[in-house]
């Protein structure tokens, strides 16, 4: 498959053309942004890592009857999607309190929730992605109902899995972030990207911080975080 013109640069991925009209390379780059692109920086090495460990995940999802836009690997940081028109949500799963959920409603860091929470935001840079509740998403036409259903469903799945998944790599899974796409027929499947770039992992044990709240917060360590999570997903062999 030839890789074609650039069709979007993002603060993480650039997204090219190929000569499959249905299908798109995603190329992931080392910038890191924050705070709504306020924070910017390089964390060496994060592309390649956020790459092989989406493709991964995908891939396990896709076993577990989540339907991906994933199609194949091709090199360390490039990966052939399915094109798909993105719903312009951002949906968030939580297990434990942390980030904008604890400063939100005022409560610490690390309460395990009996059950996971779900919430979307409006994916809209110039309005810094705002919260908003499904009614709002259907307000605003940014997908259907039957759609928001499906993504509801879809996102507690993917958090099932992805819970139990990195339990055994004694990693608790925090919260993350997903989206979701319309391929040409108007199916629903997972798009972007699972990593620790939108992802929140602490270590079971000592809950060090193995994600971006390390660059965010300026912890230190960063790039060491992601190899470390890299390195339990892939049992060190990264070849
Ligand atoms: P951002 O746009 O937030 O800066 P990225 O740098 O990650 O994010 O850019 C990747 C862009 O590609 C995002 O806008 C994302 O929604 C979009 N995208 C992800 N998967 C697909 C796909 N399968 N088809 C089309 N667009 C996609
Ligand atoms: N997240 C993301 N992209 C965003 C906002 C959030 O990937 O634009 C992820 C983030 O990494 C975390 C989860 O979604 O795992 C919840 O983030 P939160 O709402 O707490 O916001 P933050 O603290 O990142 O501002």
């Amino acid at each position: 498959m030839e890789k074609k013109e650039m069709l979007y640069e993002g603060k993480a991925k650039r997204v090219y053309a190929t000569d499959e009209p249905e299908v798109l390379l995603v190329d992931y780059k080392d910038d890191a942004t924050a705070f709504n692109g306020l924070k910017k920086g390089t964390i060496t090495g994060k592309g390649a890592i956020n790459n092989r460990m989406t493709n991964y995940m995908m891939q396990l999802l896709e076993k577990e009857g989540v339907p991906t836009h994933f199609v194949e690997e091709l090199s360390e940081r490039e990966t052939l999607v399915k094109k798909v028109s993105i719903v312009p949500l951002e949906v968030i799963i939580r297990n434990i309190s942390a980030g904008s959920f604890a400063k939100r409603y005022g409560v610490e860091e690390g309460i395990v929730f009996d059950e996971p929470t779900i919430e979307f935001s409006y994916k809209n840079d110039e309005l810094g992605d705002p919260l908003i509740n499904s009614y709002h998403a259907l307000a605003l036409g940014l997908a259907t109902k039957a759609e928001i259903e499906t993504i509801k469903k879809m996102a507690f799945k993917v958090n099932e899995v992805m819970k139990v998944y990195f339990k055994k790599l004694n990693v608790d899974l925090v919260d993350f972030k997903l989206e979701f796409g319309r391929l040409s027929d108007g199916t629903i499947v997972l798009a972007d990207e699972i990593s620790p770039d939108t992802c929140r992992f602490w270590d079971s044990d000592t809950h060090e911080k193995l994600d971006k709240d390390r660059f965010r917060r300026d912890l230190g360590n960063v790039e060491d975080a992601y190899i470390e999570m890299m390195n339990r997903v892939f049992g060190g062999n990264n070849d």
